[in-house]
C-alpha cells in the first residue's frame, strides 16, 4: 500500500498546551486528507516535529520506507528552519509543501495572541520555504484551505504523480530487438534512464517470445479469441491471422508475467520466428496498461506505462501515438496521428473492428489489427528525448477532434487533433524542442501532471500551450541549453 507521510512542523518554545493543540489539529487534517486520498495512498499522520532531531528522524524514516511515495509538509506554527536542514538533506521522497491552515476563516471576535501563536503558517511556511529554496529542494507548493476541493484536487494530482514515479522506480522494460536501425530519436541512454527513473531497460531476443508462442495451446488461443470477440467486432474472414495474433498475445502475457515486465518494445526489423508483426496482440495489451513503444522506442514505452499508472482511476484515455500526416487546409489545419498497427483501443470512439491488411514494410504476413476512429476532447501529447547530457520532456496541449470525413481505405486506427496556440506555432515549437514523432497522448492527464512528474524526477520540461510565443520559446530552449552546460 502506498503511503504519504503527513508531517507538521512546530518548535518547542510554545509550551505543552499549544503543541497538544497542534497535534490534535494535524491529526484531524491528516485523517481528513486520508479520506480523500486513500484510493491512491494512505495519508499517515506523523507526530508534530519540534526539534532538529525529530525532523531528521521523520525524514529518514520516510526515505527508508519503500511504500512511502511522498511527504506532505506544513508548518502549523513558526518552525525555525535551521532545524530542518539535516532533515531536508536526508529526504529522498517527493515533497508537497501544503501552505494551509487548520482554520478557514479568521475568528474576528475572539482572535488574540494565543490564536496567533498557534495558527501562523503564513509566517512559518515562509521560513520553511526559504530553507527549501536555499537547499535547492524540489517541491510542489499547494496553497489554500485543505478542505477546499481545488486544493484537494492538487494534492490528489501530487499523489498520482508520486505513485507513478514510485511505480517506475522498480519497473522492468523489455526491448524485443533493438531500436529501428539508424533512427536517432528512439535511441537513448538506458543507464541514465535507470539512474533517473528506475526503469530497468534490457534487451531480449525475440526468440524468447517465439519459443513461448510455440508452446501456446489451442485452448489458450480460443480463450483469447473469446476475449477479442467480446470486446471487438470481427470484420475479417481471415481467422488464421487473428488466431496467430491471439497466440502472440498469450505468449507476450506469459513473457511479461515471467520477467515481471511493465513495458516493452518490438521492431518490424527483428521478427525472426514470427509470421506477423504483433498488431492486435500489442493493442489489447496497451489497453491493460502495459507500456509499448514500436521500433524499439523504450523511452516512449516506459513513459506510457508510467503515465497510464498516473491516470489510474481518472476519466480519459492514455497511450502511445505517432505523428503521421496533416490536413493543411489554411486556418483549419489538422494532424492525423496513427501507427502502422499499434494504436491503443482506449482511444476508440466506438467498438473497434478487427481487420487484416497487408503491411507495406517488413515483408511478413498481413497482420490482424484493430481499426477505429478516435475520440474527441482536450488532451496532451508528451514526448521524451535524450539530449545527450539530459532527458527533456516536451508536453503540448492538443484538442482531439472528430475526423471530418470517413477514411474507408485507411487500414489503421487513428486520432486527429489540433495544435496550440495555432498549427504553425505548435508544430514549429515541437520541432525546435526536438520532440519526437512518438509521444504518449492522454486525455486523462494535463500539463500540470507532467510538470509534477518532471519536478519529482528533476527532468527538463518544455510546455507548448495556448500561451506559447515562438520567440520566448526559442529563448527558453537556448537558456535550458546554457543551464545544462553550466550544470555539467
Ligand atoms: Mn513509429
Amino acid at each position: 500500500m502506498n503511503r504519504i507521510y503527513f508531517i507538521t512542523g512546530s518548535q518547542d518554545l510554545y509550551g505543552e498546551e499549544t503543541l497538544k493543540q497542534a497535534a490534535n489539529d494535524s491529526r484531524e487534517m491528516a485523517e481528513f486528507l486520508n479520506g480523500r486520498l486513500n484510493d491512491i495512498a494512505e495519508v499517515c499522520f506523523e507526530p508534530v516535529v519540534t526539534t532538529a532531531a525529530e525532523a531528521e528522524n521523520v525524514c529518514v524514516k520516510a526515505s527508508a520506507d519503500n511504500d512511502c511515495i511522498g511527504v506532505i509538509m506544513w508548518m502549523h506554527t513558526f518552525s525555525p528552519a535551521k532545524m530542518w536542514i539535516r532533515a531536508l538533506k536526508a529526504l529522498k521522497k517527493p515533497m508537497l509543501h501544503l501552505h494551509t491552515q487548520y482554520n478557514e476563516k479568521l475568528p474576528y471576535d475572539s482572535i488574540d495572541m494565543d490564536f496567533m501563536n498557534l495558527n501562523q503558517s503564513a509566517h512559518g511556511d515562509r521560513e520553511f520555504g526559504f530553507i527549501c529554496t536555499r537547499l535547492g529542494v524540489k517541491r510542489e507548493v499547494v496553497v489554500g484551505y485543505y478542505r477546499h476541493e481545488d486544493v484537494i484536487e492538487k494534492i490528489r494530482s501530487f499523489a498520482h504523480a508520486a505513485a507513478a514515479v514510485n511505480f517506475g522506480r522498480t519497473m522492468k522494460v523489455a526491448m524485443l530487438g533493438n531500436n529501428m536501425r539508424d533512427v536517432a530519436v528512439t535511441d537513448g541512454d538506458r543507464v541514465e534512464s535507470e539512474i533517473r527513473y528506475g526503469w530497468n531497460v534490457n534487451y531480449y531476443g525475440v526468440g524468447d517470445v517465439v519459443s513461448i508462442a510455440e508452446a501456446v495451446t489451442d485452448a489458450e488461443i480460443d480463450a483469447k479469441l473469446a476475449e477479442y470477440n467480446e470486446k471487438y467486432t470481427m470484420a475479417t474472414d481471415n481467422a488464421a491471422s487473428v488466431r496467430e495474433q491471439a497466440k502472440y498475445e498469450v505468449a507476450l502475457e506469459k513473457f511479461i508475467e515471467k520477467e515481471n515486465i511493465g513495458a516493452f518494445t518490438d521492431t518490424f526489423q527483428d521478427l525472426h520466428g514470427l509470421r506477423q508483426l504483433p498488431g492486435i496482440a500489442v493493442q489489447n495489451l496497451m489497453a491493460k496498461g502495459i507500456g509499448f513503444g514500436p521500433e524499439g522506442d523504450y523511452k516512449t514505452s516506459a513513459l506510457g506505462a508510467v503515465l497510464f499508472k498516473m491516470a489510474e482511476g481518472r476519466k480519459g484515455a492514455t497511450g502511445f501515438m505517432e505523428d503521421y500526416t496533416y490536413d493543411l487546409t489554411s486556418g483549419e489545419e489538422l494532424e492525423l496521428a496513427a501507427h502502422m498497427l499499434e494504436v491503443s483501443p482506449v482511444f476508440a470512439l466506438s467498438k473497434p473492428e478487427i481487420r487484416v491488411h497487408p503491411l507495406g514494410i517488413g515483408g511478413k504476413e498481413p497482420p490482424a489489427r484493430l481499426v477505429f476512429d478516435g475520440i474527441e476532447g482536450e488532451g496532451i501529447a508528451v514526448s521524451m528525448i535524450d539530449m545527450g547530457d539530459r532527458f527533456r520532456l516536451v508536453c503540448a496541449d492538443i484538442t482531439l477532434v472528430k475526423q471530418p470525413e470517413p477514411m474507408p481505405k485507411l487500414p489503421v486506427a487513428r486520432l486527429m487533433w489540433k495544435l496550440k496556440p495555432d498549427f504553425a506555432t505548435g508544430a514549429a515549437a515541437w520541432i525546435y524542442a526536438g520532440g519526437a514523432h512518438h509521444a504518449v497522448v492522454s486525455t486523462a492527464l494535463t500539463k500540470d501532471d507532467i510538470r509534477l512528474f518532471a519536478k519529482m524526477t528533476d527532468t527538463e520540461l518544455v510546455i507548448i500551450d495556448d500561451k506559447t510565443d515562438i520567440n520566448a520559446f526559442e529563448q527558453q530552449l537556448a537558456m535550458l541549453d546554457a543551464m545544462a552546460k553550466i550544470k555539467r
